[in-house]
């Protein structure tokens, strides 16, 4: 897969990211070694971890076993709710570091903006301390509402790279993509498949078969041609490499408005950010 096939985002510090990534929640170390190993020589450059996932081990054997240099690889990792507040922030970034191997990552996030805790304002500009000091390359958040976006703005003039948020076909989250336009923070799904429940949808199915393709395939494409960066995950070296080969086909619009019909009001799997402390 070349360079050119892949699409990049330009993030609003002026980095470039895939815009196709693998996500490895639920996936212990050992099988995340495997996956990130497989979908490197696949040709994915994006992986996207988190401390409480407990496979940051993993993921950098994954990234040393493929031997794509460091450079071509963007890693994401996340700073658990435990950790808010400046040294507590400063201190698991270096832990992360040590678990993966690495002496960076591209991307640094806030895993949930535990609004309670009082301490979110302290614990983005001690993100942003980790950008002055070369530890994280960007940084972001997670599961943020719009109101914990502007506080962190508002405070500390600096914003978040993305917001990695919920967001799958049945749950669309149009209200905080058109905020997130306007204040240029790139949105990022996770949970891209709905956790693999959307791939049984008779909508999604017919979409498939028009074009040849499965229904992973086809929700993969609807993210990145609405725009959105996407993280799915699997931990079967098939199913990555399939969830990559997404670059030769397009959806029409009139697959873009079927599909935009699936959104529901009701379609949230994940928890609500106002109640993850
Ligand atoms: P997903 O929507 O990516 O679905 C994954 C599931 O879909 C797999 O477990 C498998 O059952 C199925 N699947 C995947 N590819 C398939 C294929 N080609 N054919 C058939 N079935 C397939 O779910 P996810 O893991 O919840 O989300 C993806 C990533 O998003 C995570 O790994 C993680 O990196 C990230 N995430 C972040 C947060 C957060 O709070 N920031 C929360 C959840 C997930």
């Amino acid at each position: 897969m070349t360079d050119a096939a892949q699409p990049y985002v330009t993030l609003n510090d002026g980095r470039r990211m895939p815009q196709l990534g693998l996500g490895v929640w639920q996936v212990p170390s050992a099988e995340a070694a495997v996956a990130v190993e497989a979908a490197l020589r696949a040709g994915y450059r994006a992986i996207d971890t988190a401390a409480i996932y407990g496979n940051e081990t993993g993921v950098g054997a994954g990234l040393r076993a493929a031997g794509v240099p460091r450079s071509e690889v963007f890693v994401t990792t996340k700073l658990w709710n435990d950790s808010h507040g400046r040294d507590r922030t400063l201190r698991a970034m270096d832990d992360s570091l040590a678990r993966l191997g690495l002496d960076y990552v591209d991307l640094y996030l806030i895993h949930w903006p535990v609004p309670k805790s009082g301490l979110l304002v302290e614990t983005w500009k001690a993100m942003v301390e980790l950008v002055r000091e070369g530890k994280a390359r960007s940084v972001g958040v997670s599961n943020f509402r719009i109101e914990d976006l502007r506080q962190i703005m508002e405070v500390s003039g600096v914003a978040p790279t993305l917001n990695q948020v919920e967001l799958h076909p049945r749950f669309q989250q149009h209200a905080l993509r058109a905020v997130q336009k306007e204040l240029g923070v790139a949105v990022e799904s996770w949970s891209p498949l709905g956790q693999g429940q959307l791939l049984g949808d008779p909508v999604i199915g017919a979409i498939a078969r028009k074009h040849g393709k499965t229904p992973a395939q086809v929700i993969i494409r609807w993210h990145l041609d609405s725009g959105l960066i996407v993280i799915p995950k699997s931990s079967r070296p098939a199913r990555v490499r399939e969830n990559f080969a997404v670059h030769d086909f397009r959806l029409d619009a009139n697959d873009m408005a079927e599909i935009g019909r699936l959104d529901s009001p009701h379609g949230r799997i994940g928890p609500d950010p106002a109640s993850v402390r």
